[in-house]
Formats: C-alpha cells, structure tokens, sequence
C-alpha cells in the first residue's frame, strides 16, 4: 500500500431499520433496547400531519412526553427548554421526529442531559464512548443527520444577530435509525426538492473530501445514482411509493458519506446562510451546490479511487464522459443547477431573501468556518467566498 491510499474514519454502532411501514417496527426495537422513557421531539408538521398521534398509539406509557415545536436551525432557548422537559422525566432516550432540525434537537438534548446528569462535560474522548441518554432518529425528510454525530445550534450574539454553531460527537450519533418512507408521502413539494438537493450536495462533498475514503465514495456515488432518478419522480408524483424509497435510500446513503467524510465549500456557506441570513438549508444548498461544484472543479483529493471526482459524479448521474475532469465536474455542475431550475427551487440568494450588502460579512463569516477551510482548495482569504456569494446572488 502506497502512502496515497492511506484513510482513517469513524464508524458509529447503529442499528438501522428500513421499511415501508417501519414505523410499527419502533415498539419491538425499543424494548430490544430496554428503553421504557421517552421523549419524543419534533416539529408543527409531523403533529398536523398525524405523525405525533401515530407515534402516541405506538408507544402507550413509554413516551412520557412531546417537545412539539422544534424551530428551524434549532435555537440554543428551545434546547434549553427541552432538555429541562427531558430532565423533569428522567428520560432513558429521545426519539427525533422530523426533518435535520429535529434530529438536531434530539442529539442536543443527550447531550444536555448527559452533561446535567453526571456534572462531566457530555464530549466523548473516546470514539467508542456511549452516550448515557442516546438518540433514536426517525428521518421525515432527505437532510441525513440521523447518520451522523453532528448538530447544530443556533446562539444569539452578545451584539445581535445570530450564528449557528456545530458540535460533533460520537456519542450523538443516533443508536436507532428508522427510515420509513411512508412517513415522507406528505412532504410537501418544495420540501422535497430542496432536503433532496442537501443530500445530492452531501455525495458531492464526500467525493471531493479531503478525507475520502473508499467507505465514503461508495456510498456517495451509490447515493448520486438513487437521488438523481428518484429526485425528479417523487417531484413529479409525491405519493409514488417506490419512487420514495428508492430517494430516502439515496438519502441514507448521502448521510452515510456525509458521516465520515470531511465536509467543504458548500456545508460552510450554507450553514453561515441558514444560522446568519434565516435562510432555509435546503434553499440555501440548492442555490450554493453548482457554484461550490464550479469553484472546486479544479480541486484534486488523494486516493482512492484514483479517477477525479468530477468524473466520479458526472458517470454516477449518468452523463457521458467529458474531454477532462475538469469540464465533467463542469458538466456536472451544469446538470446540477438545472436540475434545481425543473424542481422550481430559487437559483438565486436574492430570492431567498439575501441583501445584497450583506454578503461581505457573509464571506468574512464563512471564511472563520472550520468546515470552509477543509475546502479542497484553500481557501485563504474571504474574497473568493464573497465573488462565489456574489456569482450566486
Ligand atoms: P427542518 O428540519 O428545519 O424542517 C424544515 C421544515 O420542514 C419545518 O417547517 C418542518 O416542520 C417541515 N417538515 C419536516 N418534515 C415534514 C414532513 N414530512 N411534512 C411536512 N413538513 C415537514 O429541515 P431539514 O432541511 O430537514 O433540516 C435542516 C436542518 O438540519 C438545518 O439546521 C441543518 O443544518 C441540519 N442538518 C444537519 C445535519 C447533520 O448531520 N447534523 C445534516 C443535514 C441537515
């Protein structure tokens, strides 16, 4: 073996279940695990949808109580709020219901909870470390955190406004995954395409990661192929069953590679754009992708596999083969942006709201990004950020 192929990367122990109908399976894996308090959080949707009720029936005495309004980026009050609802009821997990917010809020109440029940800071020093409170995560949209020991939270500033912090640890990463695609028929259109795009932008982001890994390109590229067909049929027909779960498995594979890749460019812009500009992060993705692809066209990761990662991409979304890496990462891009245009996703920041004026603070924030510098690419100063802001507004 060649130093060009040396790797390293975290697994998480999770137990996966995916079904339609998964959800009648959540009783059985609960008792497996000997979990008998739960708290269950999520979002307005999934109780106006029946989700809450369902999961109500399922669970009988074991769920103890519901967070029910989780918002959007998760603010650091609402985790305050809910980890003292957590903690009132002695909970042995928390169930996330719901789309990257939820599940978000899930793995921060372990943590809270953890930290408040042993007076230790909740971080794990050890990859293997358990959590003594675990997530169970059930995904209602393609965003992908429940494969993940990511969260994010975002934090008023002393002056005003706000920024949205990440914390990563093994121990958050969900112990139970259950992905029922039925749970998904309801989402609504622009939901669809946009948590969709997220997951495409997470397969990109694993093949031009700094720390890709045979692992990790596997299921990115098994990921592009899922969403680029199955996209524009749950788009096209949104109770088409198969279609749904051939996306969420797309999904699952994107937030495989999202886990134990090193994320770029395009997470770092996005999360400044959802935690500092109120954008929505699957707006924002759907409008940052083509252009992080174009800005990193050029950009060269170490082995394996060997081939660049514009032609990995351009064959996994079934384009034909281009005269160079470089114009296949172009092409790909190209099919990217267009593919956003059909879904009726805004290919602008000025649509989602974005002033103009503030895109300068946009880039010097992004810049500070940790996931920015792990850019391909260096990234060395914020101008380039704010000409790729700009190109996108
Ligand atoms: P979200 O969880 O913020 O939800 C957006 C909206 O969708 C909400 O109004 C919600 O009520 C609604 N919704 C969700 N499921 C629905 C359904 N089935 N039917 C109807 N409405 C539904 O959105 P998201 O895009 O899934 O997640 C984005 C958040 O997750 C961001 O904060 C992002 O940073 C984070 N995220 C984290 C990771 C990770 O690995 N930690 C990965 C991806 C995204």
């Amino acid at each position: 073996m060649t130093t060009d192929h040396e790797f390293r990367y975290l697994g998480y122990a999770q137990e996966v279940i995916f079904a339609p109908g998964a959800l009648a399976r959540l009783p059985d894996a609960v008792q497996r695990f000997g979990w008998s308090r739960l708290l269950l959080v999520t979002s307005g949707s999934a109780r106006r949808a029946g989700q809450v009720e369902q999961l109500e029936r399922l669970l009988g005495g074991r769920l103890l109580a519901v967070y029910d309004h989780v918002q959007p980026h998760v603010p650091e009050a609402q985790v305050a709020e809910a980890v003292s609802l957590a903690a009132q009821h002695t909970v042995e997990a928390v169930i996330g219901l719901g789309g990257g917010s939820p599940l978000g809020m899930a793995k921060a109440v372990s943590q809270g909870l953890e930290a408040q029940r042993t007076g230790q800071p909740a971080r794990a020093a050890f990859p293997t470390e358990q959590p003594l409170v675990p997530v169970i995560a059930i995904p209602t949209t393609y965003a992908g955190s429940e494969m993940t020991a990511v969260y994010g939270v975002t934090r008023q500033k002393p002056g005003g406004g706000t920024l949205k912090v990440t914390v990563t640890d093994p121990k958050v990463a969900p112990k139970l995954v259950v992905y029922d695609p039925e749970l998904t028929l309801d989402l609504p259109s622009e939901l669809t395409a946009s948590t969709g795009i997220n997951a495409l932008a997470h397969c990109v982001e694993a093949l031009y990661s700094v720390t890709r890994h045979p692992m990790s390109t596997a299921a990115a590229l098994g990921g592009l192929r899922y969403i680029s067909q199955a996209l524009p049929r749950c788009h096209a027909e949104p109770r088409d069953l198969p279609a749904r779960a051939d996306m969420l498995a797309g999904a699952h594979l994107a937030g495989a590679s999202l886990a134990s890749a090193a994320m770029a460019l395009h997470h770092g812009l996005c999360h400044v754009l959802g935690g500092t500009a109120g954008v929505p992060h699957g707006i924002a993705n759907s409008i940052i992708l083509p252009h992080a692809m174009r800005f990193n066209a050029g950009a060269q990761v170490p082995p394996p596999p060997a081939q660049a990662w514009g032609e990995l991409a351009a064959a996994a979304l079934g384009l034909p083969p281009a005269d160079s890496p470089i114009a296949a990462a172009m092409a790909a891009a190209d099919w990217v942006y267009q593919l956003v245009g059909r879904l009726g996703l805004p290919q602008h920041l000025r649509d989602a709201g974005v002033n103009e004026a503030d895109l300068p603070r946009l880039a010097q924030l992004a810049f500070e990004s940790r996931t920015v510098q792990n850019n391909p690419l260096p990234i060395t100063s914020p101008a380039p950020l704010e000409a790729l802001l700009r190109a996108a507004w």
